[in-house]
């Protein structure tokens, strides 16, 4: 008995990620942007690091980039992927300085080049926008 209450509840679950993990994507393609741009993310590597295994399964990547990939085509919207190498964090948006030991939990970018201080996913959006670019 306590065993089907366990599964109604991991299902019940399922449904909430599967639900938000839509609603999100459909959001994203919405506000119609000319291309989207995602990295390709080593999510079997990621899945290796204890502290964030659990929170990257549960966010479900694998679900959010089949969404996002089958949105856009239905509102002919240019996906582009960009290579695991590419180090969208690392590389500053400004003067294109590579920062070696960034760590995961430096939340704001500081390059000691150009003195640009930014959010450091901000930071690494602009590199993957630019990504053709530069
Ligand atoms: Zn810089």
């Amino acid at each position: 008995k306590l065993e089907r209450k366990i599964k109604l509840i991991n299902r019940t679950l399922t449904n909430i990620r599967v639900n938000h993990t839509h609603q999100v994507t459909t959001e994203i393609v919405k506000t119609k942007p000319s291309k989207i741009v995602i990295e390709t993310l080593r999510v079997t590597n990621m899945l290796k690091n204890k502290h964030l295994s659990k929170a990257i399964s549960e966010q479900s990547f694998y679900r959010f980039i089949s969404f996002i990939e089958y949105k856009c085509k239905l509102y002919g919207i240019e996906l582009e992927r960009v290579p695991t190498l590419y180090p969208s964090s690392k590389k500053c948006s400004h003067c294109g300085a590579i920062k070696k030991d960034l760590k995961l939990s430096d939340r704001i970018y500081h390059c000691e080049c150009c003195g640009l201080t930014i959010d450091r996913d901000y930071n690494a959006s602009l590199n993957l926008a630019n990504y053709k670019i530069s």
